[in-house]
């Protein structure tokens, strides 16, 4: 999925545009989240892989080329940029998305029991990642369904494994709306999940 595109020159990636206007999550996640999130975080990620990109003999990768290969820095800046472009993907208005539904329901069902018993998983996931890092719902090379958490930029492309939905679980994503309230912002997130994006990548 190509969701960090280079500039028309081709010379370096651009932060892509947020999906919805900044206030579109709010109560649940704040315009200023947002605007310190995408307008600082993101912004400095993909402003750095740029920095980093230059001279690396990477110029012409994708961003997903970079991802599975780099190490350091450059790893960590191009990862970080994808999971968040992912990760705004990852969430959409509250009641525009509702819940699962069609094989992805389905793969719920037969997986973990229910869409409850998934919800509890993922919560238990987020709310328990020791540090800073990432909450998955992916599928495996094997077709199954799993929640997983990786650590700092680290993502499920480099076992790849495709990503369904993500939650970023770094403070930065939590810490002006909930303080150190980690398991408040899971249940916000959870419920502005966008769960026609992960059907969507559920069925690629
Ligand atoms: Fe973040």
């Amino acid at each position: 999925m190509r969701l960090v595109k280079k500039d028309q020159a081709g010379a370096s990636f651009e932060l892509p545009p947020l999906p919805y206007p900044m206030e579109a999550l709010a109560p649940r996640i704040s315009r200023e989240t947002l605007q310190f999130h995408y307008g600082k975080h993101h912004k400095a990620y993909v402003d750095k892989l740029n920095q980093l990109v230059q001279g690396s003999g990477q110029q012409d990768a994708t961003l997903e080329e970079i991802i599975r290969s780099a190490t350091g820095a450059l790893f960590n800046n191009a990862a970080q940029a994808w999971n968040h472009s992912f990760y705004w993907q990852s969430m959409a208005p509250a009641g525009t998305t509702s819940a699962p539904g069609g094989e992805l329901a389905k793969a719920i069902e037969s997986t973990f029991g229910s869409q409850e018993n998934l919800r509890q998983l993922f919560r238990k996931h987020a709310t328990e990642k020791f540090g800073s890092g990432w909450t998955w719902l992916a599928r495996t090379r094997d077709g199954l369904l799993v929640v997983r958490n990786t650590n700092d930029a680290d993502t499920p492309l480099r076992t790849g494994d495709t990503p369904l939905l993500t939650c970023d679980v770094w403070e930065h994503a939590y810490y002006i709306d909930h303080r150190n309230d980690r398991a408040a912002y899971v249940d916000a997130f959870w419920s502005v999940a966008n769960w026609r994006f992960a059907e969507e990548n559920f069925r690629t």
